[in-house]
């Protein structure tokens, strides 16, 4: 478990130093025993301990001596117990997928590389409190055959069977947001086929296999 704690620090440093999120913002976990380890509520990612990560079960319960979680741990919770091959989640607040969900809109498939979540757009869930279970069902809903969705007014959130994949999905995320945005300043982009797509998603499925 040491380990799991240290890598869990090292990618929460990561969020900040390639800017995925700002200080305290955003979240890390990863599955453990019958529960997952996640951040620390309120504390900066560069003053993080192993004693800081705090283990909550998949019933939702941790011990308040430890430290509190994440204020968003609810929906680490809902995913753990949703999607068996949800192993790692990355919650960032990065900008350009945040910029996109504030406008209540997902990517469309004007870009390959969209496959990547697991589908052929990235959903955004729609917007509700931080840390309810509302706001955990529409994330849920977003994520229905995909690994990554963006938050609408909030930001992104990605999943994986490992932290590694995790975070590299985050800034996948991240990347093609920004080249929507940068695609959407020359007009609306032309958008992919469901056909290419539904190709691209399964050589993306054998390439990973291989
Ligand atoms: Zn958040």
């Amino acid at each position: 478990m040491k380990n799991l704690r240290t890598e869990i620090i090292k990618y929460s440093r990561m969020l900040n130093s390639t800017k995925l999120s700002a200080l305290r913002s955003g979240n890390i976990s990863t599955r453990y025993k019958d529960g997952f380890l996640i951040t620390p509520s309120g504390k900066k990612y560069s003053s993080l301990k192993n004693k800081d990560i705090v283990f909550v079960s998949l019933s939702g319960k941790y011990d308040k001596k430890n430290g509190l979680p994440s204020s968003e741990w609810k929906f680490h919770q809902d995913i753990y117990n949703n999607k068996k091959n949800a192993k790692a989640i990355v919650h960032a607040h990065s900008t350009n997928a945040t910029a996109v969900a504030t406008h209540k809109r997902g990517i469309p498939p004007f870009h390959y590389m969209v496959a990547m979540a697991g589908g052929h757009d990235i959903k955004c869930a729609k917007y509700a409190t931080f840390g309810t279970r509302e706001l955990s069902n529409n994330i849920l809903k977003a994520l229905r055959d995909r690994k990554a969705c963006l938050i609408a007014n909030h930001g992104q959130i990605a999943f994986e069977e490992n932290l590694t994949k995790a975070f590299e999905l985050a800034e996948e995320v991240e990347n093609i947001s920004l080249q929507y945005i940068t695609s959407l300043k020359l007009g609306k982009p032309k958008i992919l086929s469901l056909k290419e797509m539904k190709k691209v998603i399964s050589k993306a499925k054998n390439y990973k296999k291989g």
